[in-house]
């Protein structure tokens, strides 16, 4: 029983595979990335009393739209999409700085004209390989999809020069009765925010609720 008692007095702190903040101690896996802690020690059962939203998304594989809810691909979410423009505009700004530089060289332009040219280059470089390095970040999690209800929310604002960029928090419950806290940025005014109660698939990365699929249980 040493290895018990070993087991039980080692707190986890933080998910040994994605780093993510361990909150409670008695979860067999970690609900952001799905490694599992129980298969190492055999110290969390994560067995919880039958809530209602456990009995509620118990019944959503009978859904007609479940199926085809699990399997759709929505994508990466629009933040991952504007990392995706984000390296696309950096590429062609880096190619535009390099065909100014090469011209400015060959026709034997004016050096100012060089020295745009590598700012331009420099520039596009950099954020070419800023959002690369945010598209890969994210992409190292796994993509989750589960059956959750959504049991809480809340938002923060920041502003961005004039405009108010709102980044919602979405706390879960899957099927297994566990709850997390997942980061969703907002989708602009004209979408409507998931609201308590509503029950669906989520796509997660990490932290991140990608995609959320209504399906109503
Ligand atoms: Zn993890």
């Amino acid at each position: 029983m040493a290895s018990m008692e070993a087991a039980q007095t080692q707190q986890r702190t933080n998910c040994s595979v994605c780093g993510s903040k361990i909150v409670r101690q008695d979860m067999p896996y970690c609900i952001y990335c799905g490694n599992n802690f129980a298969m190492m020690d055999g110290s969390a059962t994560g067995k919880r009393k039958e809530t209602r939203n456990m009995t509620r998304l118990a019944k959503m594989p009978e859904h007609d739209d479940f199926e085809a809810a699990l399997t759709r691909d929505r994508g990466e979410g629009p933040e991952f999409d504007r990392w995706r423009r984000g390296a696309k505009s950096g590429r062609t700004t880096l190619l535009f700085g390099i065909i100014i530089t090469g011209l400015a060289v060959v026709m034997n332009w004016p050096t100012a004209v060089i020295v745009l040219g590598g700012i331009a280059m420099a520039l596009g470089l950099f954020q070419f390989l800023k959002n690369k390095g945010l598209q890969s970040e994210r992409l190292k999690m796994p993509l989750m999809k589960r059956p959750c209800v959504v049991t809480d929310r809340r938002s923060e604002t920041e502003m961005q020069f004039t405009t108010g960029i709102t980044t919602y928090f979405f706390s879960l419950e899957f099927g297994d009765g566990n709850e997390a806290e997942f980061r969703f940025p907002g989708r602009g005014y004209h979408t409507e925010p998931l609201s308590k109660g509503i029950t669906g698939i989520a796509h997660t990365r990490g932290t991140e609720l990608v995609e959320f699929e209504q399906v109503r249980v």
